[in-house]
């Protein structure tokens, strides 16, 4: 990874700058980076953009900067998602909402600045937004793949104007911005003439006059609804694993295709199984004779039981693999293995009997108990695993 900039330098100020002074320059970059005057490279002004951004919402925070103040970049790295700043972690649109004309929360995966800007640079209908929603099954239902009905609300086109909020003939170019959706103001300060655009006022950045909203939707073009969608998660699903409905999300609010909705699998933590990739890991507890003389013990399998062969001597901490016993693969490659751990348990509750014929054992066992023990001061013993 490259070395982060100074915050301070990509603001172009020094340490001891005034929030003021920290706004107005961020402002004024902002403007500088603006997509329209950009035009010829917009990716690098959006990196610009971005990184004007980080550095503001870390030095726009009194709590923030001071930590950036004294422990660098390192010391606000937690206040971002992994991976670092993300315009979901920006939370000062406002400051500078008048220059770029408003924006309308975001959408799910997408980035805020794609909506901010691409609304405004995309002309024609526009695809609704995304919808997220979380899901939990159980580990035995990801075993076996497993069919959820869902009731979903979100807006659907309306199904008497087909989404334009009237009829075609009660629909012209709106006469504030002439059909454009947007209002721009030109403003001279000093040398340097700054454009500002925003949404147009009277059609909401729709573009369009309507003179007899339709009644069904009221004039919006969508309508609320609940919708019952299927889903199949497959045999084999991870946690956080997402599955796209196509078209299942809002309405668009333009006469566009609807957005997705993505469905998010959480897996429940279960009672006595962990899961690592397609494996599962169990712990067995077996009685000390079960240890000494070796026996079968029965565990429990995802989807039933397995016996499991313990040779004699077997040590606490040994692990027994069940091929084939674990989680299916999600991509049909052959399954995963159980593995089982073992315990050896000490009896606790032993009668007057029992303890003197354990007395007994143990004398006739003698240094064999613990192999090597006595043959020298280190004997038996080892490092701890
Ligand atoms: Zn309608
Ligand atoms: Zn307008």
């Amino acid at each position: 990874m490259p070395s982060k900039r100074d915050y301070y330098e990509i603001l172009g100020l020094n340490r001891n700058a005034s929030a003021d002074e920290i706004k107005k320059a961020y402002r004024k970059l902002a403007m500088k980076y603006h997509p329209d005057k950009n035009k010829d490279q917009p990716k690098a002004a959006e990196e610009k953009f971005k990184e004007l951004s980080e550095a503001y919402e870390v030095l726009a925070d009194q709590e923030k900067r001071s930590r950036y103040d004294q422990y660098g970049h390192a010391g606000v790295e937690g206040t971002f998602r992994q991976g670092g700043f993300d315009w979901s972690d920006f939370t000062h649109f406002e400051d500078i909402s008048d220059i770029f004309g408003g924006f309308s929360g975001f959408g799910f995966g997408g980035s805020i600045f794609d909506q901010f800007f691409g609304g405004r640079q995309r002309s024609g209908p526009q695809e609704g937004r995304s919808l997220r929603y979380d899901i939990e099954i159980s580990l035995e239902e990801a075993a076996e793949g497993i069919e959820k009905e869902l009731r979903i609300p979100h807006t659907v086109a309306c199904k008497i104007c087909g989404g334009q909020g009237a009829k075609l003939e009660d629909i012209s170019s709106c006469p504030t911005c002439k059909g454009s959706g947007q209002i721009q103001r030109g403003q001279k300060r000093g040398y340097t003439s700054f454009v500002s655009i925003s949404n147009c006022p009277s059609c909401k950045g729709s573009g369009k006059h309507i003179s007899k909203p339709c009644a069904k939707c009221d004039g919006v073009g969508y309508t609320k609804t609940t919708s019952k969608i299927g889903v199949s998660v497959p045999k084999g699903a991870e946690e956080g694993m997402r599955l796209r409905v196509r078209g299942a999300g809002e309405a668009s609010e333009n006469g566009g295709p609807p957005g997705d909705l993505y469905i998010v699998v959480h897996i429940a933590p279960h009672e006595v199984f962990e899961r690592e990739g397609k494996n599962l890991y169990i712990e067995s507890p077996i009685t000390f004779g079960e240890a000494a003389l070796g026996a079968e013990i029965e565990v429990p399998t995802l989807k039933g039981t397995a016996l499991v062969k313990i040779p004699p001597g077997t040590q606490t901490g040994t692990v027994f693999r069940l091929k084939g016993k674990g989680m299916p693969d999600l991509r049909g490659y052959g399954d995963g293995d159980e593995f089982v751990g073992v315990m050896v348990m000490t009896p606790t509750k032993l009668n007057a009997e029992q303890k003197e014929m354990l007395r007994r054992f143990t004398d006739s066992i003698g240094e064999y108990g613990i192999p090597n023990r006595k043959k020298s001061k280190f004997g038996g013993f080892r490092k701890r695993s």
